[in-house]
C-alpha cells in the first residue's frame, strides 16, 4: 500500500461533501495505516531528500522545546511536516521514559508515525500540527515547578500521549455536525463526548497495533488506557464548566494534594485542557495563524451545512461571523476563566507570560489595526508561512 492510497483513503473521510462515511469505510483508514506501517522501515527514510540544513535546525530547535514561544510552524517546517513524530519522541527521551519503560525505540517510533498519520492533514485546525502544538505546551506545563517536582513518570507519560492524541482521525467537523448527520459515531456513543470517544479509542487502537505497551501486565495495560481515556474525555470543552467548577473549588479550599494520584491526575486533566486551549495565550504571531485555521475549519462546516440545507451551526457561519469576533467570545468565555484559574493554581512566569499575550490578544482584536476584524480566512491564508497549512 502506498502513501498515495493512505491520502486517498482519507481524503474520503473529512471535510468533502463525502466525508461522512459509514462504519466500514472509517475502519479501511486504520487498514491503511497498518498497511503503512509494516511498509515503514524508518521514518528516516520517508524524506531521503530532506536537506540536513533543516534537520540540524530543527534540532537545534529542540533544545528549546521549552519555551513558550517556541514557533511549531516553523519546527514543522523543518522536520518537514513530521512535528508531532519529532517533538513527542524528543519528549520521551528528554524525561527517560524509554529507559523507564522499556520502550522498544523502533516500535515507539512506528507508534508515532501512526499517530501523526491518523490526524488529517486536510483540516485546516484539527491536524497533526495543532497535537504537536498541545504536546509542546503540555511539556511547558509538565515543566512547571509544582508539577515537576510531584508527577511521577507514569504520570509524564500518560500526559504526553494524552496531547499527542487527544484529537486522532478527527473529521474537521464538531459533534453537532455529527449528531445532526446521525453519523455513526454519534450513533455509537450516544450523542456523548462522541469525538473525544472516538480520539481515545482511536489511540487504544494504535497503542495496541504498534505493541508499544505489550510488554506490560494487562492490568498496567488496561489502566494506563482508562487513564487515557479519562484524559482525552477532560478535553470536551462542552464540560469545561465541571471541570472549572471543580478545580475552583479545590483551590478555593487549597487542598489538591500531590501525593494523592486522583489529585495529580486532576491536575494532569486541567493542564491538557490548558494546552488545547492555549492559543490565545500565545505571542500574537502565532496565535493569531492558529485563529485563522480553526476559523477556516468552522466556516468549512458551515458550507457543508449550507449545501445540505441543514441548519448552520453556531460560528460556521461565514456572513455572519469573523475571525475576531470568534475570538472574542472564545476567549471571554473559555480561555479567560480557565486561564485565569490556571494561574491561581500556578503562579509562576509562564502564567504571567500567557496572561498577559491574552490579554494583549484580546485587545488587538477588540481594537484591530483595519485588517483583523474584516479578514476573511482566505485573505489572510496569504500570510501563513509556506508549508503550515495541511502539514
Ligand atoms: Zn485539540
Amino acid at each position: 500500500m502506498t502513501n498515495n492510497c493512505i491520502t486517498e483513503a482519507r481524503t474520503d473521510t473529512v471535510t468533502s461533501e463525502v466525508e461522512l462515511q459509514p462504519v466500514r469505510s472509517t475502519l479501511s483508514i486504520h487498514k491503511n495505516l497498518q498497511a503503512s506501517y509494516y511498509h515503514r522501515n524508518d521514518t528516516h527514510d520517508t524524506h531521503p531528500t530532506l536537506d540536513q540544513e533543516y534537520i540540524k535546525q530543527a534540532k537545534c530547535m529542540l533544545q528549546k522545546v521549552g519555551s513558550w514561544n517556541f514557533d511549531i510552524f516553523l519546527f514543522d517546517q523543518l522536520s518537514n511536516g513530521k512535528s508531532l513524530v519529532d517533538l513527542t519522541f524528543h519528549l520521551f527521551s528528554e524525561y527517560s521514559l524509554i529507559k523507564l519503560f522499556r520502550l522498544d525505540v523502533l516500535k515507539l517510533r512506528h507508534f508515532l508515525v501512526m499517530v501523526q498519520e491518523a490526524y488529517h492533514s486536510q483540516n485546516p485546525y484539527h491536524n497533526a500540527l495543532h497535537a504537536a502544538d498541545v504536546t509542546q505546551a503540555m511539556y511547558c506545563y509538565l515543566q512547571e515547578p509544582q508539577l515537576f517536582e510531584s508527577l511521577t513518570s507514569c504520570d509524564i507519560l500518560l500526559g504526553l500521549l494524552a496531547a499527542a492524541t487527544h484529537d486522532l482521525d478527527h473529521p474537521g467537523v464538531n459533534q453537532t455536525f455529527l449528531i445532526k448527520s446521525s453519523h455513526h459515531l454519534a450513533l455509537l456513543y450516544q450523542n456523548s463526548s462522541v469525538l473525544e470517544n472516538h480520539h481515545w479509542k482511536f489511540a487504544v487502537s494504535l497503542l495496541r497495533e504498534s505493541g508499544l505497551l505489550s510488554h506490560l501486565s494487562s492490568a498496567d495495560r488496561q489502566s494506563l488506557e482508562e487513564r487515557l481515556g479519562s484524559l482525552i474525555l477532560a478535553t470536551d470543552i462542552s464540560r469545561q464548566n465541571e471541570y472549572l467548577s471543580e478545580f475552583r473549588a479545590h483551590l478555593d479550599r487549597a487542598d489538591l494534594r500531590f501525593n494523592n494520584s486522583q489529585d495529580r491526575h486532576f491536575i494532569l486533566q486541567m493542564a491538557l485542557k490548558c494546552a488545547d486551549i492555549c492559543n490565545p495565550c500565545r505571542p500574537w504571531h502565532l496565535s493569531k495563524l492558529w485563529s485563522h485555521k480553526i476559523t477556516e475549519e468552522f466556516f468549512s462546516q458551515g458550507d457543508i451545512e449550507r449545501r445540505r440545507n441543514l441548519d448552520l451551526s453556531i460560528l460556521c457561519d461565514r456572513n455572519t461571523y469573523t475571525v475576531g469576533k470568534i475570538q472574542i467570545g472564545f476567549i471571554s468565555f473559555l480561555v479567560e476563566p480557565l486561564f485565569s484559574e490556571w494561574a491561581r493554581f500556578s503562579e509562576t512566569p509562564l502564567s504571567h507570560i500567557m496572561i498577559s499575550h491574552m490579554t494583549s490578544n484580546k485587545f488587538n482584536w477588540t481594537h484591530p489595526p483595519q485588517e483583523n476584524m474584516g479578514e476573511t480566512t482566505k485573505s489572510t491564508s496569504k500570510t501563513l508561512p509556506q508549508g503550515s497549512l495541511g502539514s
